[in-house]
């Protein structure tokens, strides 16, 4: 056994029977950053890599006795939040981040996943712009959750540009807007804003079908702060972890679905 006490991290989301997104990502991503994996499953879901078969809610009580546990015995250097499900899991959360006010929390607003599966209930925007954006280090939408975020579409760079300067207006501390979504030949281009201004990370476009990577991306974050990285230099290390991650996914079940390699 080793004296070394690696820094721990806490993933507040919804689990994947299939492995490749929610806990079982953010746990992998942890380990493959060196960091103790904790976890409070927020939902279960049956999910293989061609979709979601069912989706189960646990009682609140269940899901606040996680998170307390966790708090109770370790040192926590930064929380994750993935799929909460809906408006009353999101209270929960907010108001338990509220009493155990970890250091960091990096927010992927979780809404629906690759395969068309709703991940939240839509009456559940509103709790999640009011009661967790606010508590946000960082946000992560991609382009389609910020556009419900935001309530407007986000057509080009310069309305990414925008769209991440409202989402700090919203309340989140910095905010990764992710530009995979826009239709463009060229390079992925993520915008990272924070009070100190914008910039662009730029990384060359995969022609890869994966699941799980806003997973892996929040928890490379949550990962790398509890590593002591400055909150710009968590995210541009977390999109370099995706990207090599991307490289060398593997591809199991019967879909042309990728699974993230964690390494
Ligand atoms: N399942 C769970 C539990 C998730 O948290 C997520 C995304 O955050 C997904 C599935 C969807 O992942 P993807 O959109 O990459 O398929």
């Amino acid at each position: 056994m080793t004296d070394r006490l690696p820094p721990s991290a806490l993933t507040v989301a919804g689990s994947d029977s299939g492995g490749g997104a929610g806990i079982q990502a953010d746990l992998k991503t942890f380990a493959a950053h060196g960091v103790h994996g904790l976890s409070a499953i927020a939902a279960l879901t049956a999910q293989h890599t061609r979709g979601v078969t069912a989706v189960h809610v646990p009682p609140i009580d269940f899901l606040l006795a996680q998170i307390d546990a966790c708090f109770e015995d370790f040192e926590i250097g930064a929380v994750k939040l993935g799929m909460l499900a809906n408006a009353s899991v999101i209270g929960a959360v907010a108001d338990a981040l509220r009493a155990h006010e970890p250091p960091f929390v990096v927010l992927d607003p979780v809404m629906v996943a690759t395969s068309g599966a709703r991940l939240l209930e839509p009456e559940a925007l509103q709790a999640l712009r009011e009661r967790l954006l606010p508590s946000a280090s960082v946000a992560t939408p991609n382009l389609p959750e910020a556009e419900l975020l935001l309530g407007h579409p986000i057509a080009d760079r310069d309305g990414m540009r925008t769209a991440a300067s409202e989402l700090l207006d919203l309340g989140a501390r910095a905010v990764l807007l992710k530009g995979g979504h826009l239709i463009d030949e060229g390079d992925v281009v993520d915008i990272y804003a924070d009070a100190g201004g914008l910039r662009e990370i730029a990384h060359p476009r995969l022609r890869i079908e994966a699941h799980g990577t806003g997973c892996t991306l929040a928890s490379a974050i949550a990962a790398n702060l509890c590593l002591g990285l400055s909150v710009a230099d968590a995210c541009a290390a977390a999109t370099d972890y995706v990207h090599r991650a991307l490289r060398q996914g593997y591809r199991p079940g019967r879909s042309d679905i990728v699974v993230l390699d964690h390494f």
